[in-house]
């Protein structure tokens, strides 16, 4: 297992952790100036960030900078309820594609979506089997125009409490079967991202990381466990503040060979936004060495 307790060199800053400082939405060109200049080597944009700071400025401005990408957030959201809605799903999956090319990500990530409308409180139905059935249909779809322009899809299971609304692939075991039907020869073209958060607690969490190996393991995302959670959503712990075993969990991705990016992954409205930012990436950096 690689020692992170020297350098930050195999950090990365997804830019969700400090994208609303203080109440104000820090611009993304900023937050990449404040990476470079603390030695950080990677980021994960999110595309509303992109979008605002504009495309080809923000694939400028990274490799002026020398920053890499650890994934680009994100595509997905495959359900829908009628021709309209799944052509719109798909127009917007194919700009997520080719963003994530313009910027040179090594994968675009993927939160699947679940019961369509349950986002905006409204779900149109409640068949979450459906739901699936659509997701695995949409990420064959996509798959075919990611391998035309060798973009990576990252699934990224998320945890069951956002079955209903933003994901209804829960565990690693769903992801990796999706994957190995999509996939057999294990080509590099779909993998999974192993997002800390999401799949700490799963019983098959050591097995089904073997299961993935170095070929789809895409991404590692890390932040902690807050005990107790008060939001679902907007309250992740920074690591070594929680009760995930983060060097348990990195020492078995590691051993199944992934060898890329710790990702720092935090949405945290009542106390990381609240500082500046300056100070959030500060403390990412000094976590990243003592808890990752
Ligand atoms: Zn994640």
């Amino acid at each position: 297992m690689r020692d992170f307790s020297t350098n930050h060199h195999w950090l990365s800053i997804n830019t969700a952790t400090v994208r609303r400082q203080l109440g104000r939405e820090w611009p993304l060109p900023q937050i990449l100036d404040a990476c470079a200049a603390r030695g950080i080597r990677a980021v994960s944009p999110w595309r509303d960030q992109v979008a605002a700071a504009g495309l080809e400025a923000t694939a400028r401005q990274l490799q002026a900078l020398g920053l890499q990408l650890s994934g680009y957030c994100r595509g997905g959201l495959f359900t829908y309820t009628d021709a309209s809605s799944q052509g719109a799903m798909r127009d917007d999956n194919l700009r997520a594609l080719d963003e994530a090319c313009t910027l040179g990500a090594p994968c675009l990530v993927l939160v699947v979506g679940s019961l369509p409308g349950a986002l905006a409180g409204r779900p149109a139905h409640r068949d979450i089997a459906l739901a699936r059935a659509q997701v695995a249909e949409g990420i064959a779809w996509l798959l075919d125009e990611a391998r035309k322009r060798r973009m990576p899809l990252a699934v990224e299971p998320l945890h069951p409490m956002y079955a209903a609304d933003r994901a209804c692939v829960n565990t690693m075991s769903q992801a990796l079967d999706l994957c190995d039907a999509l996939d057999p020869s294990r080509s590099g073209a779909i993998g999974i991202a192993v997002d800390a958060y999401h799949v700490w607690w799963d019983p098959q969490l050591r097995s089904q990381i073997e299961r993935a190996g170095r070929e789809r393991l895409l991404a590692f995302h890390v932040c902690d466990w807050l005990v107790p959670t008060t939001d679902l959503l907007e309250d992740r712990g920074m690591m070594g503040d929680g009760i995930i075993d983060l060097k348990r969990l990195r020492g078995w991705v590691e051993a199944a060979g992934y060898a890329g990016f710790s990702e720092v992954e935090i949405f945290s409205r009542d106390n990381w936004w609240q500082r500046a930012g300056g100070d959030v990436l500060d403390t990412c950096v000094e976590r990243h060495r003592r808890c990752v």
